[in-house]
């Protein structure tokens, strides 16, 4: 049955310490019945910040020409991928902006081959590269990438068009979203929320799209302002703990409604509390990507302001989260793909 939307902006508008307690309770009981309490890491290599887009938010946007842009190169990447392998990561997620030429299919497409080879087949990917044609999405599925995340940002067609240049369109994406599920890939999408104009109804309206679309995974985060680009004026002011919660309570939400997909605890509740990630698995998310690029690279994907893990030393990084994670309670699925249930239930029917 189609959820009720009154329910769940009764839920995203939940206030006040014991009923926010009891939110994430239910939604942790949820979680629990449904995928369980093990965390699946999921390598995050920030391969490119080169766009083509120019999304009003993003830090990365072609538009901004204050920093250097970067690709990193074949072996390094594999050497990445080697390394996640070593520390017994199911699996990689590979992430740039928004490129559509036949060098950079094929780059990637090269790419994915040798990491499976690499790997044996053990490491599982998925990639996170925008908006390509169903020949593109076919080509690396064919390598051995399986799972996909395209976040289509805000349901809100009006909110889209004000994001984003006249030439973005939200109905190019979401046919998008549908390619990718019709190639046969875990299809994971998202929005953020605290944007500015969006309403709570709209993010109930969201989530009702995640039902409707029968998606697999879940990638979401609070928005948070960066100060070169068009809407830097919400840089000052902007209030960490309030987008923090509705974050928080966007994951609840999600796991009572949705039940058993995989949802990400992102880098963007990192970047407003030190605990953010351990808090976002505790409101029923269940995968978590560590940030494995090389460190040189991070001044250059910048795509909010605080985005975390400047210098971390990886390896150190990997024994602190693995303590913070069985410090809630939970462990973590080494050498687990991770798949979300959800994709074998829609598999079935
Ligand atoms: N270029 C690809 C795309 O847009 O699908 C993948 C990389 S893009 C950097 C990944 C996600 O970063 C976007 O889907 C967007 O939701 C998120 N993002 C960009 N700017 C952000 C901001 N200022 N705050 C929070 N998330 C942001
Ligand atoms: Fe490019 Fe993605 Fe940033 Fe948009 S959100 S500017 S497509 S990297």
């Amino acid at each position: 049955m189609r959820p009720n939307k009154q329910e769940i902006i009764d839920m995203l508008n939940t206030r006040g310490e014991e009923n926010l307690k009891a939110l994430f309770a239910r939604a942790y009981e949820v979680k629990k019945k449904y995928v369980g309490t093990k965390v699946y890491f999921r390598g995050l290599i920030e391969i490119s910040n080169i766009c083509s887009k120019n999304c009003y938010y993003c830090g990365i946007r072609s538009g901004n020409p204050n920093f250097p842009r970067y690709t990193i190169s074949m072996d390094e990447a594999l050497q990445e991928a080697k390394w996640a392998l070593d520390q017994r990561y199911g699996s990689l997620v590979i992430q740039a902006g928004e490129r559509i030429d036949a060098a950079w299919t094929d780059f990637i497409t090269e790419l994915v081959r040798e990491i499976k080879e690499m790997s044996s087949g053990k490491l599982g990917i998925t990639l996170s590269l925008g908006e390509q044609t169903e020949e593109t999405y076919q080509k690396w599925f064919d390598a051995g990438a399986h799972r996909y995340l395209l976040r289509v940002e805000t349901t809100n067609r009006e909110l889209y068009k004000k994001l984003h240049p006249a030439d973005h369109s939200f109905e190019n994406r979401l046919a998008s979203l549908r390619l990718l599920r019709k190639v046969g890939y875990q299809t994971g999408t998202g929005v953020m929320v605290g944007l500015p104009g969006q309403s709570i109804e709209d993010i109930a309206d969201d989530i009702l799209f995640f039902y409707d679309e029968d998606v697999d995974m879940l990638g979401m985060g609070p928005y948070i302002p960066h100060q070169d680009t068009p809407l830097n004026h919400l840089v000052d002011g902007f209030d960490t703990q309030e987008a923090l919660l509705l974050g928080l309570k966007l994951i609840a939400a999600c796991r009572i409604v949705l039940k058993d997909v995989n949802i990400a605890t992102t880098t963007a509740l990192h970047a407003l509390h030190p605990g953010g990630r351990e808090k976002g698995l505790l409101a029923g998310a269940n995968v978590l990507m560590p940030n494995i690029t090389d460190p040189k690279y991070r001044e250059g994907y910048q795509l909010y302001e605080g985005k975390p893990g400047m210098d971390e030393n990886a390896v150190q990084v990997v024994e602190e989260l693995q303590r913070s994670i069985e410090a809630i309670g939970e462990t973590v699925g080494f050498d687990e793909w991770g798949d979300p249930k959800h994709f074998f239930r829609r598999q079935q029917q």
